[in-house]
Parts: C-alpha cells; sequence; structure tokens
C-alpha cells in the first residue's frame, strides 16, 4: 500500500473509530451515539463525557462504493431505527410479485411455490447506496464524525492490541515518490476499532493473519455479483416485483444465479451472482451475465430499455461457520467483512445493521468499563449467540458447501436443511468447507488437453451487451492515474511460468473490470499481466480467486472507484 516510510504524520485522537459507512458501520456508529446520549440524560451522575466516534470512508462520498441493490429485511432498520419509514428511508417499492424460474438454455419453469428462503412478503426492494446516503446525516446529526476520502490502509497494533488505524497517503506518484500535492495519512488513535470494510476488507485480513481469527472455522467463500441498471419503457416490469433465477447460463457445476428487481420509475436492477468457487480456470463471470441478458424471458423484459449504470462486488456466503472470531485485543468486526450473510435467502443488510448494533452495545459497555481487552468485548459474540441474526444464520449453516460437490448436491443439501433445521448431508451439524480459489481445476484437468479453451468471446451489441470498459464506464470508475496501482502481485514470476501454462491466467478472465492485460515480458520469455488499475471496480475477486493467492488488493488513493448510484 502507498505509504512513505519516515514520514511525520499527523495523529487524531477518537474513543471509537469505525472503518467503513456501509449499513453496518452507521448503524454501529448511530447507536453507540444514541445510547451514549440516552445514558447521560438517565443517569448524570455516571455521564460519559465527550465520547468521540468516527467513520472513515474510502469513497469520494457515503454511498459511492455501495453496491447491493437489494430486497432488504426491515429487520435490522427497523431495530435501528423504529420510526425509519416515517424518516424517509428511500424504500423503491414493498415486494408485490415473487418469482423463482430456473432457466434452461431455450426457456423457463416457473415454481409454482417459492422455497422459503426466497419468499419475499414483507420485505423492500431497495438500493442500500441510496439507503446510506440517506443515513448518512442523521448519523452526522447524532454526533458522530464521517471522514470521506479517508480509505484505512492499515491496522496500528502495539504490544498486542489494536490501537487505531493509518489511512493512506495523498500524492504519491506510479513510481512511488511524492508529488507536489503529497499529503500523509493520519494515524487515528482509538480505545476501539470497529471494522466495517464490507467483504474482504483490508484490515480484517491483517487482523485475520496476525490474531488467527479463523482457527477452527471455515474458510470464508465468496460470489461475485455483477450488476446493471436498466431504464425500460413504462409499466413494464413494476416497482416491487423481484425475479430469482437459476440454472442458466451457469449450469450445474458453478454456484449461482440471477435476480431482477422492479425499482421506481420504470428502473430495473439485474445481474448474476457468480459462486467464486468455480472449476473452469478461463470462466469469465461478466460475459455470464452478458450472456444472461440474451436468455428470450429476460431479453423480453429489457427489450426497448436501455442501461444506465453498471457495478460488481463480491459477497461473503459460507455462512455461520466460516465467520472469523469477530473481536480481539481493541477490536470488532462487524457486517459483510465477518460474514453476516445469509447465502440462501441473497440478502445480508438487515443482519449487517443488527452487527452494528450488537457492536455499538458492546462497545458502550466497554466505554461504561474503561475495558477494550478481548475479554471484554468477547460480550459481542455472547449478544451474538443469543441474537435473532444468530438463529438465522445457524438455520442456513450449511448452505453453501454442499455446493462444492456440484448443483444437484446443493440443492438436496439446502432441502435437507430446510426440513432438519440447518443440518447438512448426513444430518451433521457442519459440513467441511474449503476455500473457493482451491476448487478451480488446472487447464489438463479441466479441459482434458493442455491448451486453454478460452471463453467463446462474445461479440457484444452495445444494446443487450457491453464489454468490461463500458461498464467500468457506467460504474462511473475514476481513479487518479499517477500513482502506485492498488493491485500487489506479490510474484510475477508465477504468472509468467506456472500460471501461464496450469491455470492459463485465469485473472485475464475473472475481472470484471479488463485491470488484467496480458503484456509481452522485456526478455521475451511470456507475458504478465498489465494493471489497468484505473478500471478497478473494487470488487476484490482478484484478491479471493487468484490460484496462487499472490494478488493482494490495497485501497487506492482516497476517493478513488467508482461512484455508484442507485447501484
Ligand atoms: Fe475486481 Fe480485482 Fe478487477 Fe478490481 S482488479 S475490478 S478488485 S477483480
Amino acid at each position: 500500500m502507498a505509504e512513505l516510510p519516515g514520514v511525520e504524520r499527523e495523529t487524531l485522537d477518537v474513543d471509537v473509530v469505525i472503518v467503513g459507512a456501509g449499513p453496518a458501520g452507521l448503524a454501529a456508529a448511530y447507536h453507540l451515539a444514541q445510547r451514549v446520549k440516552e445514558h447521560n440524560e438517565t443517569a448524570p451522575e455516571r455521564k460519559l463525557e465527550g465520547v468521540s466516534i468516527a467513520v472513515l470512508e474510502k469513497g469520494r462520498e457515503v454511498g459511492s462504493h455501495a453496491l447491493s441493490g437489494a430486497v432488504m429485511d426491515p429487520r435490522g432498520i427497523a431495530e435501528l431505527m423504529p420510526d425509519w419509514l416515517e424518516r424517509g428511508c428511500p424504500v423503491e417499492a414493498p415486494v408485490g410479485d415473487d418469482g423463482f424460474w430456473t432457466l434452461f438454455e431455450k426457456g423457463k419453469i416457473s415454481a409454482p411455490i417459492l422455497p422459503p428462503p426466497l419468499q419475499n412478503h414483507g420485505n423492500y426492494v431497495i438500493s442500500m447506496g441510496e439507503m446510506v446516503r440517506w443515513m448518512a446525516p442523521i448519523v452526522a446529526e447524532a454526533g458522530v464524525d464521517i471522514f470521506p476520502e479517508f480509505p484505512a490502509t492499515r491496522v496500528l497494533i502495539e504490544e498486542g492490541r489494536v490501537v487505531g488505524v493509518r489511512t493512506g497517503d495523498k500524492g504519491i506518484d506510479k513510481l512511488g515518490q511524492p508529488k507536489p500535492n503529497y499529503e500523509p495519512g493520519v494515524d487515528v488513535r482509538a480505545k476501539l476499532v470497529i471494522l466495517a470494510e464490507g467483504p474482504r476488507g483490508t484490515l480484517t485480513k491483517q487482523l485475520a493473519a496476525q490474531f488467527d481469527l479463523y482457527a477452527g472455522k471455515n474458510p470464508q467463500v465468496y460470489s461475485v455479483g455483477i450488476k446493471e441498471l436498466w431504464q425500460l419503457p413504462a409499466d413494464r416490469f413494476p416497482a416491487g416485483t423481484v425475479i430469482h433465477t437459476l440454472g442458466w447460463p451457469l449450469g450445474l457445476e458453478t454456484f449461482g444465479g440471477g435476480f431482477i428487481y422492479g425499482m421506481k420509475d420504470g428502473i430495473v436492477d439485474i445481474g448474476l451472482v457468480v459462486g467464486l468457487d468455480y472449476r473452469n480456470p478461463t470462466l469469465d463471470p461478466h460475459q455470464e451475465f452478458q450472456r444472461y441478458k440474451l436468455h428470450p424471458s429476460i431479453r423480453k423484459i429489457l427489450e426497448g430499455g436501455k442501461m444506465i449504470a453498471a457495478g460488481a462486488k463480491a459477497i461473503p456466503e459460507g455462512g455461520y461457520y466460516s465467520m472469523p472470531r469477530m473481536y480481539g485485543e481493541g477490536f470488532l468486526i462487524t457486517g459483510d467483512s465477518a460474514g453476516f450473510l445469509n447465502g440462501a435467502r441473497l440478502k445480508g443488510i438487515h443482519l449487517a445493521i443488527k452487527s452494528g448494533i450488537m457492536a455499538a452495545e458492546t462497545a458502550f459497555d466497554a466505554l461504561m468499563a474503561t475495558d477494550f481487552s478481548s475479554s471484554r468485548l468477547s460480550s459481542y459474540e455472547t449478544r451474538f449467540e443469543s441474537s435473532w441474526a444468530r438463529d438465522e444464520l445457524f438455520g442456513q449453516r450449511n448452505f453453501h458447501q454442499a455446493f462444492e460437490y456440484g448443483g444437484l448436491a446443493g440443492l438436496l443439501n439446502a432441502g435437507i436443511g430446510t426440513v432438519a433445521r440447518g443440518r447438512g448431508f448426513g444430518l451433521v451439524d457442519r459440513l467441511e468447507g474449503h476455500s473457493g480459489h482451491e476448487r478451480m481445476e488446472r487447464i489438463q484437468r479441466f479441459f482434458g488437453s493442455e491448451h486453454p479453451h478460452p471463453p467463446e468471446k462474445m461479440k457484444f451489441d452495445n444494446s443487450y451487451t457491453f464489454d468490461k470498459v463500458s461498464d467500468v464506464y457506467y460504474g462511473g470508475v475514476v481513479h487518479e492515474e499517477n500513482q502506485p496501482a492498488h493491485l500487489l502481485i506479490a510474484d510475477t514470476e508465477i504468472c509468467i511460468t506456472r500460471c501461464t501454462v496450469e491455470y492459463g491466467n485465469p485473472c485475464l478472465h475473472f475481472c470484471p473490470a479488463n485491470v488484467y492485460e496480458p503484456q509481452p515480458t522485456a526478455d521475451g520469455r511470456g507475458k504478465v499481466p498489465f494493471l489497468n488499475f484505473t478500471n478497478c471496480f473494487h470488487c476484490k475477486t482478484c484478491d479471493i480467486m487468484d490460484p496462487y493467492q499472490v494478488i493482494t488488493w490495497v485501497p487506492p488513493e482516497g476517493g478513488g472507484g467508482p461512484e455508484y448510484k442507485k447501484l
């Protein structure tokens, strides 16, 4: 990560610093501020004086990097703010028609009865980006300082305890030298750090490695969601209509499925979720999504419409047994960073908000006791274990793991889980899981030959289908060009030699933003990926799915990245 050594840095001292202004981070900040206020009003003799809470956000503004266009279970927001609707939370529509289609190449079967996890009566179609944009001023009004364009790049650890975070330097050129506008990052020192960075968070990864947070757990597994917004002719797809699909184009070997959600003003939110534990090393999730839109039943919906926005994001799918230890000396982990997502329901916003509330309750107790030790903060896990969030996640605890053995096994296991309270095959309590990249097969094994069979190249028609660079444009992605690349490849020799032969350089396929392009090496020995890092959606797919785990995504200069609106 871009940081000049030996530079004097400003220090900001706060009580609690929260990394990430998504639903978990903002919920934690708001609930803690409210809790302190209520306490000071009802117990003035034990007043907590001047509690300072700061939220750091890497995007240009709150919501810039928020992508989940979403059917929200209102349970979390209603617990955080019982009058959320009266206060103007920007919902698109309550869910009306709710469908589930199994797609074949030319046709579909519509399920007469919806699987229970996909029944959405009582839920709301929303844009998470719009929701956090609405929450931010309410949270600020409660007394929280929100700092956009401040990416946290490392955790500060002293004598085995987390004491704060460092934000990224600004104004370093691509050769690592300071530019005239150079500004060193700030050390934000805090009694408590709450991580709410989203999936595959940079700081969460650092803590997981340092404190072995996944010991005894299943590894986290992810999907990538690639999506677009379309403006359709009026009344084509009413607001509140929700359709989930299974099957084509992914087939039974690859976990995932599609979704179409009706928003206000004739806009639909359409996307494909692809499990980042696929076998085919040349699979291209972006291209699969483009093919998806050409299915006759989907194409009919989009006919006469226009694509207006695009983006991509990873989704933590591992479930209950893939959640890391979520506390330690001086820190808590919330939301997608801790795996608060129900993969069977394809929902996480309500769980993220609930995790923020539980983290805030834990932070309040710690502030009262002036004790931020791991043993005090372990009450976060106790709270979780006795919460409705735990009941929900435990009930689906083996949902994803069986898909490692293919789609039929996964669906059968999901059916067993529904009647056996979340148990897996053989009625076991816990199915073992593996990291997604371990499932990718070598070219020779997958294709039965040494020659890669790259995905059939689509001809994009710019009407229904778009290339990756067009989607980058419609994602509003902008980065300062003269800065070091924020994708760190630990060993490019592997790219030139082993990866080319063994896997055919899957980064050229799985990145939805065309960041990785083959470039001949100077000595003519082969090809290394050239990094078009300014295209990056910050989806983390490369960090997750690289078969050798030599790619590390780190935050670029603050404010860089997508500018999602309504996605
Ligand atoms: Fe996603 Fe990595 Fe591509 Fe960026 S470079 S868009 S994080 S896969």
